[in-house]
């Protein structure tokens, strides 16, 4: 039985070019993300063998592997439907406020979330999240799926800072990649989250 399953696009696989091509999005989406969701599946099952055989020698991986699986499974989820060919602009109402309140300025944020995705060592996120102790928004720069966050934050937008993401389009520049992201984001699915994760 399979505890998860890849969620269908949003909108066709060509709809955001010219600023990321059909190409990239089939690949991410049926490749990339189809294997966190198998992975995360795969390892459920293995986990359940695990506790058949009372054989726990290898629990360590495991359950680093389901962590890995899991988490790109939920980014990715997030990052379809935080992309729109609508999108773009800023927000206004209370999550611009909330944005002006924590980061200082629209500017300062955007500066925030753009540095921390292009300058992600190797393979990870740039992350806008509601962090519900301190009740306030923050920028996480995660690693690969799962590094570098902290437990208790909900993922708003999510910028994909892996070379899968752009690199057939846009080689090794990642800022260029991460300039063009901005143009994309549909702020009425990262309102709705933010709303979701306050309530
Ligand atoms: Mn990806």
């Amino acid at each position: 039985m399979s505890q998860y399953t890849l969620p269908d696009m949003p909108y066709d696989y060509a709809a955001l070019e010219p600023a990321i091509t059909g190409e990239i999005l089939e690949l991410h989406h049926s490749k990339h993300h189809a294997a966190y969701v198998k992975g995360a599946n795969d390892t459920l099952d293995r986990l359940a063998e695990v506790r058949d055989k009372g054989d726990f020698s290898g629990l360590v991986g495991l359950e680093k592997t389901y962590a890995f699986n899991l988490s790109g499974h939920v980014l990715h989820t997030i990052f379809w439907q935080n992309l729109s060919p609508d999108g773009g602009d800023r927000p206004d109402g209370e999550l611009g406020d909330s944005i002006v309140e924590h980061f200082g300025s629209f500017e300062a944020f955007q500066k925030q979330l753009t540095t921390a995705t292009a300058t992600v060592q190797g393979s990870g996120w740039g992350v806008l999240a509601w962090e519900p102790l301190g009740r306030r928004l923050i920028v996480e720069q995660v690693y690969d799926h799962h590094g570098n966050v902290g437990m208790s934050s909900t993922p708003l937008l999510v910028f994909d800072a892996w070379e899968h993401a752009y690199y057939l389009q846009y080689k090794n520049v990642r800022p260029d990649y991460v300039e063009k992201l901005w143009s994309l984001i549909n702020w009425n699915d990262v309102i709705a989250r933010f709303d979701a994760a306050r309530a």
